[in-house]
């Protein structure tokens, strides 16, 4: 699945900021993950989300309380490559690492660390092998 066509936003795009159905700030999310592993736009990319430079994804449930499921997991990495091919700069994050924020978003039990881990390693290795995929296509052999 691909992301919709945006136009550039102003000031640009930094963060990929995680936030769970429990999360207590407004409703300015760009994309919503369900818990069956499908993921959808719900604002335009181009519209401010949270914060001025944050695409807000927000992941169905409440993980205060509860794990999120392995799809619901495997969706949110294929959002956030499609995410970062699109911004190149762009760094996961959870809600709750904004400063002055006062929320245990995305929740207590969600794996951010475990996410943030594949973030620095597997999602660039993912990210440079769909490039080269591109390029593949784009180029014959000389
Ligand atoms: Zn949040």
């Amino acid at each position: 699945m691909s992301l919709p066509d945006a136009k550039p936003r102003r000031g640009g795009v930094k963060f990929a900021l995680l936030h769970h159905g429990g999360c207590d700030g407004t409703e300015r999310f760009h994309y919503r993950v369900d818990g069956a592993g499908r993921w959808r736009a719900a604002l335009d990319e181009e519209a401010r989300g949270q914060h001025p430079r944050t695409i807000d994804v927000l992941l169905e449930g409440d993980f205060d309380r509860d794990m999120p499921s392995d799809s619901q997991m495997e969706a949110v990495k294929r959002l956030l490559l499609e995410l970062k091919l699109r911004y190149p700069l762009l760094v996961v994050g959870a809600h709750r690492q904004v400063r002055g924020e006062r929320t245990t978003c995305p929740g207590r039990r969600f794996p951010m660390r475990a996410l943030a881990a594949w973030a620095q390693r597997d999602l660039l290795a993912q990210r440079d092998a769909r490039l080269a995929a591109d390029v593949e296509r784009q180029y014959s052999r000389i």
